[in-house]
């Protein structure tokens, strides 16, 4: 009878089941301490759970990873809105008579001091076109209208 004892464990792509893993097997598994790859050596299994392996590098024992822990995506994805203070904190200990008078034909920019007749004290926070203005005043954001060809 031919003795194929013990199977060739080493599958040709080099893959490791998981499943299949019998203490004192060694396998290249992830390990969080040491932040990477690494030879680990497995002390006891515990179906239907990963085995628990121990780092040949560090010594950590821990369950069999094959893969790097997902590294979550959340990671500020989302668009952020550019963060505007609100209107007082815009004002805040500027000196009234350096803002400029709100005008139609004005040209302002993000920043300006802007005084205007109806609003009062504001400072410009967008222009997103020529002619356009978004400004911050103590009643609210409000669209104003720049660089307009008077009559
Ligand atoms: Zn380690």
């Amino acid at each position: 009878m031919t003795d194929a004892a013990k199977k060739a464990t080493a599958s040709p792509s080099g893959r490791v089941n998981i499943k299949t893993l019998q203490v004192d097997d060694e396998v290249n598994c992830w390990c969080g301490k040491c932040k990477g790859f690494r030879a680990h050596k497995v002390k006891t299994l515990q179906p239907p759970k990963p085995p628990k392996s121990v780092c040949l590098t560090c010594r950590a024992v821990h369950q069999v990873r094959l893969q790097e822990p997902g590294t979550k995506k959340s990671r500020s994805d989302r668009k952020e809105m550019p963060d505007v203070p609100p209107w007082p904190e815009l004002v805040a200990g500027v000196d009234p008579d350096t803002a400029s008078s709100y005008h139609i034909m004005g040209n302002f920019e993000i920043g300006e001091l802007v005084m205007h007749k109806s609003f009062g004290l504001g400072c410009v926070i967008a222009v997103p076109t020529e002619q356009r203005a978004q400004m911050s005043f103590e009643s609210g954001v409000k669209w104003l209208l720049q660089n307009h060809a008077g009559r």
